[in-house]
């Protein structure tokens, strides 16, 4: 036999009717939200994703030489494609330009729970609005389709990662020394990271400063005791929010999302119950625009893990509906079942989900295959029934069964 690649899956039946059922909620709110969508192609040449997160990421991602010697990989996320998309395509758009996206992307990982080679993502972006309002926007989509997936447990957590770097600057660090420490406190690790703002020449005392601010969650209240201008900025994103209505969403200025491009507000969402891989969502404002050739453009995105969505959904015990078919039809002889193939076809052009056997079983077994695929209805097509132009319709929960007019099966299903 042979395997699929590691950490790549198969999607049954059932599982791609639950995701795809996910996904038209979420398009549907991005839709109602005045997002339009965009798509761009599954590789692009490596230098998108390099100009974006420097040489180290190539150990990360799927890159590779294809036969003409270009260097080709697997998007490892959709924000540079869509960028790189803006930059050649879409400048002429009014502005601000909203767009979402969906599709697969390829990390070289090491596969567990919520993390796979092949996953997913839902994202927005919202280019060319510098301001609290559009920061909203984007985090008030965010929310909205995380809400509207029925997920009930997340919390959602905002910061502003000019508030860190200036904290960093004012104690000394120059702009070269800073990204290394950011993603250190990214991750949280203080034990590496305070090292390095020692080495970047930071006093104790103002090395404490920024580990508490790290660990500052909370209200807006947090906010009282600071100043400077990210942090006026945060408190009018914060409005635009409670506005929106968004009264649970959190400050945590320990929000950093380690890569330089981000310049204003970052946030995240947690899926506690998803332990180590709980983040859902990651977000901020950036500009790359200017890295791949363009005029520098603010813009605010974020990128939803689909299959992380999936999985905290599965263990809250969320049920998508199931598309199964509403008819099967039955022809109870030989001599009935080319009638039986007409009734099917004019079910379909009348839009009802019908199967037909195709089995040549007898009424028993058919029976049984009709419980097994979920169907609604047994269309059964007699001699005797045909006589009086009619087929007994039975309704496989109920037991009963009626005779109906050939004339008014679509009808009488659709009812
Ligand atoms: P993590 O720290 O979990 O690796 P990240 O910072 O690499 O996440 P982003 O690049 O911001 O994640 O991607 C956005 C979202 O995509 C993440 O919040 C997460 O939900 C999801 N995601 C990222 N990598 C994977 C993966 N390998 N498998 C499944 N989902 C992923
Ligand atoms: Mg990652």
């Amino acid at each position: 036999m042979i395997q699929r690649p590691r950490g790549t899956r198969d999607f049954t039946p059932q599982e791609m009717e639950t995701r795809r059922y996910l996904e038209s909620l979420f398009r549907l709110v991005a839709e109602t939200h005045g997002f339009r969508e965009i798509a761009t192609p599954i590789f692009e040449h490596a230098e998108l994703f390099t100009l974006k997160s420097g040489p180290n990421i190539l150990d990360e991602i799927y890159a590779f030489e294809d036969k003409g010697g270009r260097q080709i990989a697997l998007r490892p996320e959709l924000t540079a494609p869509a960028m790189r998309f803006f930059v050649n395509d879409l400048t002429n758009y009014p502005r601000p330009l909203k767009v979402f996206y969906f599709g697969q992307c390829f990390r070289y990982e090491r596969p567990q729970s919520g993390r796979y080679r092949e996953f997913f993502q839902f994202g927005a972006e919202l280019i060319g609005a510098p301001n609290p309002e559009s920061d909203a926007e984007v985090i008030g989509l965010a929310a909205a389709m995380i809400t509207r997936s029925g997920l009930g447990n997340f919390s959602i957590r905002v910061g502003h990662i000019g508030i860190l770097r200036s904290k960093l600057s004012e104690g000394g660090v120059k702009s070269e020394s800073a990204p290394a420490i950011l993603q250190k406190l990214d991750k949280k690790v203080y034990d590496e990271a305070v090292p390095l703002m020692q080495q970047a020449g930071m006093s104790d005392g103002a090395i404490e400063d920024v580990v508490a601010l790290t660990k500052t969650i909370g209200g807006i209240d947090v906010l009282q005791s600071l100043t400077g201008e990210p942090r006026d900025y945060l408190m009018e994103v914060f409005q635009v929010l409670q506005s929106y209505g968004l009264k649970d969403v959190k400050v945590d200025l320990g929000v950093v999302r380690g890569l330089d491009y981000y310049t204003g507000i970052v946030f995240e969402v947690d899926a506690p119950m998803l332990g180590a891989e709980k983040q859902v969502c990651g977000g901020g404002s950036y500009s790359l625009t200017e890295l791949f050739g363009g005029e520098k453009t603010f813009s605010t995105g974020f990128a939803i893990g689909f299959d992380r969505i999936l999985l905290a959904l599965e263990r809250e015990g969320m049920k998508a509906p199931q598309k199964n078919v509403i008819a099967y039809v039955v022809p109870v002889s030989e001599t009935m079942r080319l009638a039986a193939f007409k009734i099917t076809a004019d079910l379909r052009s009348n839009g009802i989900s019908t199967d037909v056997d195709l089995m040549r079983r007898n009424l028993g077994k058919n029976f049984k295959y009709a419980d097994a695929i979920g169907a609604k209805f047994v269309i059964i097509v007699g001699e005797k029934e045909a006589a009086q132009d009619s087929v007994t319709v039975r309704d496989l929960k109920t037991g009963e069964q009626r005779l109906v007019r050939r004339s008014d099966l679509s009808q009488v299903l659709k009812e």
